[in-house]
């Protein structure tokens, strides 16, 4: 898609080879606006803050003397504070077309979008802008062809996509670690550009479609709250698609060993060493995330757990989380789901850096795959006429949209990795 879109800009920038017609020529001019001036009517200069510029050096070295400037920066300072120049961002001057070539106008660009115009052609003034957005609305659909890990790292701009989908969208629905060949989605999304050409990433995913295990999930964003801008995603029967907990404390890892009430190991003879966490296998270091709001219960270390977190959602649920190579929470603290609690490492009694995550519900360890977790922020009664009716050309839209199997395909090996486990030995020293 972004490919096509950039060729269509760069045709028009080519020169033709014109006959020599007048009225032709005339067609030919065309007018260069940015930052609501005609650039054609000065000479433009481009730079960007080099360390130890300042405003008044900038100017001084483009023929603007210190009276002057001390009144520029008089005249601009309820608008600008010219000490918040930073090194690397672009300005541009404007000067004048005649001889002098006087410098007329100074824009600094603090990010893509914004400019801040300090103009001194006549009177001096000053006033911030931004610059024109254009959101283009674009499809895509994938299949995945193995799982989904390791791919994402080559998907170029379509990753952010993905993460969206992954960690916003369905990351309580679908486990993304555990995706089959064949799955497949479509989505509908918006991309932004500013000034018309400079692509600033993806704006939203507007709905999805995800095809799990032959299952459809559909996904929609609405806005429960206008006020305070709460947007959501809900399914095709306005369910919240987000969950009070998340599928797992780490994101595209692979389940390694699951819980097992009756898993034996043949090191130890073919003895039933229960296994009461489920194992996510990740690289040393990588975050490890809250699966739900709670607080921290136990920041601590024991010779099997190692470095471990415990987090009590409420009366019912905690979540535990072990062998970290470093804790980023202590006991007492708040944390909201998604916060990073520490990271992957091997501490304490394990064969491989993984993150053994155990499930306690009313005092019990539990299998979390198995168990039935409620629905983050259901749609209140009021709004879900309203969300039914306005998802439906949307769904529409959506079915509408041929599956395109070659554009984004998805190849990752760790499905293949499944059935081997890791001997993990956390589980054969009794917790406290
Ligand atoms: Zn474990």
């Amino acid at each position: 898609m972004l490919a096509i879109f950039v060729s269509i800009v760069s045709c028009k920038e080519e020169p033709k080879e014109e006959p020599n017609s007048e009225e032709i020529a005339l067609e030919e001019v065309v007018e260069r606006y940015e930052f609501g001036f005609n650039l054609d009517d000065f000479i433009v200069v481009r730079d960007t803050i080099k360390r130890g510029d300042t405003f008044g050096k900038i100017l001084e070295r483009n023929k603007i003397g210190y009276p002057q400037i001390y009144n520029i920066v008089e005249k601009a300072k309820d608008t600008f504070d010219i000490r918040r120049l930073q090194v690397g961002k672009p300005y541009t001057l404007l000067c004048s077309k005649d001889s002098l070539q006087q410098p007329q106008c100074f824009i600094y660009q603090p990010n893509k979008e914004d400019y801040v115009v300090i103009n001194f052609q006549d009177s001096i003034h000053a006033y911030t802008n931004k610059k024109p957005i254009k959101y283009v609305e674009k499809v895509l659909t994938g299949t995945i062809t193995s799982s989904i890990s390791q791919t994402l790292d080559s998907l170029g701009v379509s990753q952010v996509l993905a993460n969206k989908m992954a960690d916003d969208i369905y990351a309580w629905t679908i486990d993304f670690n555990r995706l089959y060949p064949g799955d497949r989605f479509k989505v509908i999304y918006t991309d932004k550009y500013i000034d018309d050409s400079i692509y600033a990433g993806v704006h939203n995913v507007k709905a999805a479609y995800f095809e799990h295990k032959n299952e459809p999930f559909y996904a929609f964003e609405f806005e429960t709250d206008s006020e305070k801008g709460i947007i959501d995603y809900f399914d095709d029967e306005a369910k919240n698609l987000r969950r009070a907990f998340l599928k797992a404390p780490v994101q595209f890892s692979r389940v390694s060993s699951r819980y097992n009430l009756r898993r034996r190991i043949a090191y130890y003879g073919n003895k039933v060493r229960p296994h009461r966490g489920t194992d996510f296998a990740a690289n040393i270091g990588t975050p490890i995330l809250a699966t739900a709001n709670g607080t921290v219960t136990k920041s601590s270390y024991t010779r099997g757990n190692g470095k471990y977190v415990k987090i009590k959602h409420n009366a019912t649920y905690s979540t535990q989380y072990l062998h970290m190579k470093n804790r980023n929470v202590k006991v007492g603290q708040f944390v909201k789901q998604g916060d990073v609690i520490g990271w992957v490492g091997m501490t304490g009694n394990t064969g491989g850096p993984h993150v053994c995550y155990r499930f306690w519900k009313n005092g019990k360890q539990v299998d979390p795959f198995k168990q039935k977790l409620p629905e983050a922020e259901p749609i209140s009664d009021s709004l879900k006429m309203e969300y039914l009716e306005f998802i439906k050309p949307i769904r529409a839209q959506l079915d509408n949209i041929k599956f395109l199997e070659d554009e984004l395909e998805i190849k990752i090996d760790s499905l293949k990795t499944l059935d081997k486990q890791i001997l993990v030995e956390d589980d054969l020293i009794t917790e406290k």
